[in-house]
């Protein structure tokens, strides 16, 4: 146990959105006092009120308990939050520039300006966000010129590995904590913050600024690689009528191999993955390391092309046309157990289809809200029964669990035609449909005779 008997330092968290909020609740559960600080003052409020601004599974208790207790606060006022606090957790947006690849760190770099600005005492940065990697050194130069001189600021790289859905699990549970660029008595300090969870069995791994931020980009990366590899073996096997699902059980026994991230069907979107393989495509071209560039220009275009490939799949199932054909989907998220709709293949098919002159009946179990703020033109339903009625063609889009368990005897009722696209390939019992005359496709399942 290496947490020092001296007093626990009180922690910022800079960014209260899907990473900084359940950051600080979980900061908070593992006893610190905890300030979150945001520009969006209405996403402040909702938090201040116990409330989350998304869905995230276990979080609204964590939060509540927390913010009625008092140890967990939040503010729009800088100068309350950096000044009341001895660590300041960086987690603001790096999404991606529009028009380019590149990721864009204005708000990394006011955020960072604003805690400058506001320090009152010898204080230290962690930068959790996901950057490029060269960004924390810049950072450190920019802190060097705005913070005040009377003060000791260190900054240090601890990127963050958690993934919605089971965001409170990740973060109180982590299997690592990688900790870049830490003097001695910054490391201290993060050995306390995160004692906890190193006492649970984390690793804490220790290493240079660079490697750091490099050490998040390339797992996604490599997840990112895993999934396209996979979806590219999907295609192969409908051309040869070999089942992926099956192939992916047997190779994913294979230690070196793994069965996680092996699942073949509409691919990766979200808020991280497609923009931080194209965000390392660009800093990767500016280094002049062009292996990985071409590595991850494949797998997004592998991953784009799965889009592609699941309209092809709702289109032959309307016998070619889907203009004025009713079409369920089922599923807005990016995946299931998170509302999150950034870059969803999901909503990117639904669209796609509406616009071919489809009649697309859009539901999702949490994703409502947030799919109608991004995409107002789709029509959104409020049940899987009512997204079926009459439907030509029922496409699950995203694995939640109502859809992979959805009875294929009430829905066939509903439904205009038994056809299903599969583009999960998630059904719990796909055995059990056909057995009452669905017509099931998807990707790399391989094509039975008649089917
Ligand atoms: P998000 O968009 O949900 O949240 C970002 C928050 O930063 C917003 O609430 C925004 O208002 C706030 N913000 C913007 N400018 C600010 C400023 N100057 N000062 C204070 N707050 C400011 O994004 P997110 O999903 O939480 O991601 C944040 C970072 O964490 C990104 O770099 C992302 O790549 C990384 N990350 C995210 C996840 C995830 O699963 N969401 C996982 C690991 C890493």
């Amino acid at each position: 146990d290496h947490r020092s008997p001296g007093a626990r330092p009180v922690l910022s968290v800079v960014g209260t959105g899907y990473l900084g909020a359940t950051h600080a609740a979980a900061m908070a559960e593992l006893g610190f006092t905890v300030i979150g600080v945001d520009v969006d003052a209405a996403k402040i409020a909702a938090l201040q009120n116990g409330k989350v601004p998304f869905f995230e599974p276990g979080l609204p208790e964590l939060l509540s308990t927390h913010v009625e207790s008092g140890r967990l606060r939040f503010t729009d006022d800088f100068a309350e939050a950096i000044g009341a606090a001895d660590v300041h957790f960086l987690c603001v947006g790096t999404p991606q520039r529009r028009g380019s690849n590149a990721a864009d760190m204005t708000y990394v770099d006011a955020a960072l300006d604003a805690i400058a600005r506001n320090l009152t005492k010898d204080a230290i940065v962690v930068g959790k966000s996901t950057v490029p990697v060269g960004t924390a050194r810049r950072l450190q130069e920019r802190l060097a010129v705005t913070a005040d001189p009377a003060f000791q600021v260190e900054l240090l790289w601890n990127p963050e590995f958690l993934r919605e859905g089971r965001a409170v699990q990740d973060t109180l549970r982590p299997d690592r904590v990688v900790i870049g660029g830490a003097s001695p008595a910054a490391d201290a300090v993060m050995r306390q913050v995160y004692g906890t969870p190193v006492a649970e069995g984390a690793q804490y791994i220790t290493c240079d600024l660079p490697t750091a931020e490099l050490v998040k980009t390339s797992a996604n990366a490599f997840l990112a690689t895993k999934i396209s590899f996979i979806n590219a073996v999907s295609e192969l096997c409908d051309a040869a009528g070999a089942d992926v699902k099956r192939l992916a059980d047997a190779i994913g026994v294979d230690a070196r191999i793994g069965r996680g991230f092996l699942n073949a069907g509409l691919g990766f979107g979200g808020g991280c993955l497609p923009k931080d393989i194209r965000a390392l495509m660009h800093r990767s071209t500016e280094l002049g390391a062009d292996s990985i560039v071409r590595l991850l220009h494949d797998v997004d275009e592998i991953n784009m092309l799965q889009r592609q490939r699941v309209i092809d799949l709702a289109v032959s199932a309307c016998d070619g046309s889907v203009l004025g054909r009713r079409i369920a989907v089922l599923g807005a998220a990016f995946k299931p157990d998170t509302d999150d709709v950034r870059d969803s293949p999901a909503l990117n098919v639904a669209a796609a289809l509406h616009l071919r002159g489809a009649q697309v009946q859009v539901f999702d179990p949490e994703a409502m809200d947030a799919a109608r703020h991004y995409f107002p033109a789709l029509h959104y339903v409020s049940s899987t029964t009512e997204a079926v009625e009459n439907a030509d063609v029922v496409l699950v889009l995203t694995e939640w669990p109502e859809f992979r368990d959805a009875d294929p005897v009430a829905l066939g009722e509903l439904v205009a035609h038994r056809r299903l696209v599969d583009g999960r390939n998630c059904l719990s019992d796909p055995a059990a449909w056909r057995a009452v005359g669905w017509t099931i496709t998807g990707l790399g399942l391989g094509r039975p005779a008649g089917d």
